[in-house]
């Protein structure tokens, strides 16, 4: 019998591994299916060790925290909390909004008991989902009634769904925008069943090109919110004043897919091009829609809002059922809109708003006491505070850049690539950017009780 014969009837067994010291532990630890299954495959990889290169640990001992630590990965949550130090504040890959304690709260409370969800406590009787939310919509926006489903993408293919299948809907080229790489305008208008309609040119669309447009097969005029880029030089687009008399002379709604959702006014904070929710209401659109987790700060979620009669049409499609929301997102949401009736309050209660429009000395001083912290601990690296741009993400207010601080740190020992992508792998992940030669922390996305771990991982990260 030659070496890796012998090796190869020496390599423990999965029983034999399994009533070990190390075997009985995992199972009282762990599922027992993760466990079998990481022996077997540790088993594997040794048996092809032996056969390759004759020679490996095959002692349980020697194999057990290879088992472990496979076990580990197979016991971890695939969707898990990171650490955001791009800056972005709605990072749509990083999950977009995040909530606030007293959001989540109420969504703990809704979903860890029965609730009136569907059901009428007043009559005793079945009620509507959609009724715990038309209220407060309605007194923030000033709309005659609203609904909501499972996201914007939704709200859009319900409304043309509802409003103009088999019917045309005109739309500047200068709107025909993809959003995220998979919401783009003419492909959601061809799956809903509405015949699009386009007019005007990529910079420039006049009022005539809507009205020559109009013929009695066209059932909605469509107004798009630029979210993510911006036409700048020589253009022109029709406002809405002029939209609303066109919409009205020849008796068809008209409605404008807002994107982002704004309920504040932003121009005291420097921000012109996003135009609020209200203020597009008060302009006399018919139907809005826009998303729950861009900069309205709450969960993933499309808001539709705007006339009784029309948005009565769309909650008795069928396909408001395929696309409605359920009740921890419908929990989140009245949480999250009750923040906004005192919309001074809004700012300082909804994380979104808060990270955005913090003052830059708090951010500041965040970043201050992330760069001592890791000064402290991590010896190996140039660590210094600079001044630097965030953006607001989620395709939303992409013109703006945001001052920030953000810890520039140059490592000694790594590159910053390496120094990136420890991070990233570490635990819990961070998530940074580089530039120049340095790694960037953007203190605008980190939370006061991040630091502790962030200063952690730095501090594993560069040994
Ligand atoms: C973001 C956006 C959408 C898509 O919204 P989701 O909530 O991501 O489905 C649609 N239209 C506009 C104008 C947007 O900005």
């Amino acid at each position: 019998m030659n070496k890796k014969q012998k090796l190869l009837q020496e390599l423990p067994s999965v029983d034999e591994i399994l009533k070990s010291r190390d075997g009985t532990r995992w199972c009282s630890t762990y599922h027992r299916r993760f466990v079998l299954k990481a022996i077997r495959e540790i088993i594997e990889i040794r048996r092809k060790e032996i056969i390759e290169v004759s020679s490996t640990d095959i002692s349980i001992e020697g194999m057990a925290k290879d088992i472990e630590a496979r076990i580990q990965k197979l016991s971890a949550f695939s969707l898990q909390p990171l650490i955001n130090a791009t800056g972005i504040v709605i990072h749509t890959n990083l999950g977009r909004s995040i909530l606030s304690e007293k959001i989540l709260e109420n969504v703990k409370k809704v979903s860890e008991n029965y609730s009136n969800l569907e059901y009428n406590i007043e009559e005793g009787k079945r009620g509507k989902r959609y009724a715990h939310i038309t209220g407060l919509l309605r007194e923030i926006t000033g709309a005659e009634s609203a609904l909501i489903v499972n996201n914007n993408a939704a709200a859009v293919f319900l409304s043309l769904s509802t409003l103009a299948k088999g019917k045309e809907v005109i739309v500047s080229r200068g709107e025909l925008v993809e959003i995220g790489g998979s919401f783009r305008v003419p492909d959601i208008m061809a799956s809903s069943g509405a015949i699009l309609r386009e007019v005007g040119a990529t910079n420039k669309t006049h009022l005539r090109d809507y009205k020559s447009a109009i013929n009695e097969n066209t059932a909605l005029i469509l107004k798009v919110h630029q979210s993510n880029f911006r036409i700048t030089g020589f253009t022109e687009d029709v406002s809405i004043e002029e939209l609303k008399k066109l919409s009205e002379k020849y008796n068809i709604p008209l409605m404008y897919d807002l994107g982002s959702g704004c309920m504040i006014d932003l121009r005291p904070y420097g921000v012109y091009s996003e135009p609020s929710v209200q203020e597009i209401m008060k302009s006399g659109v018919d139907i809005i829609t826009f998303s729950g987790d861009k900069l309205l700060g709450g969960p993933q979620g499309g808001v539709i809002v705007g006339r009784k009669e029309l948005v009565e049409r769309m909650q008795k499609n069928p396909l408001t059922r395929a696309v409605r929301i359920d009740k921890l997102t419908l929990a989140a949401f009245e949480a999250v809109l009750m923040e906004y009736v005192d919309l001074e309050k809004a700012i300082e209660n909804i994380p979104t708003l808060n990270m955005l429009f913090q003052k830059p000395e708090t951010i500041k001083e965040r970043a201050n006491k992330i760069a001592s912290g890791i000064k402290r601990h991590v010896k190996n690296a140039e660590v210094e505070v600079v001044s630097d741009k965030s953006k607001a993400g989620g395709g939303s207010l992409p013109e703006m850049d945001f001052p920030t601080f953000a810890v520039a740190i140059k490592p000694k020992g790594i590159s910053v690539n390496e120094l990136e992508e420890r991070l990233r792998k570490g635990t819990p992940p961070v998530i940074a950017r580089i530039k120049d030669d340095s790694l960037l922390l953007d203190a605008r996305t980190i939370r006061s009780r991040e630091i502790e771990e962030l200063v952690k991982g730095v501090n594993a990260a560069i040994y």
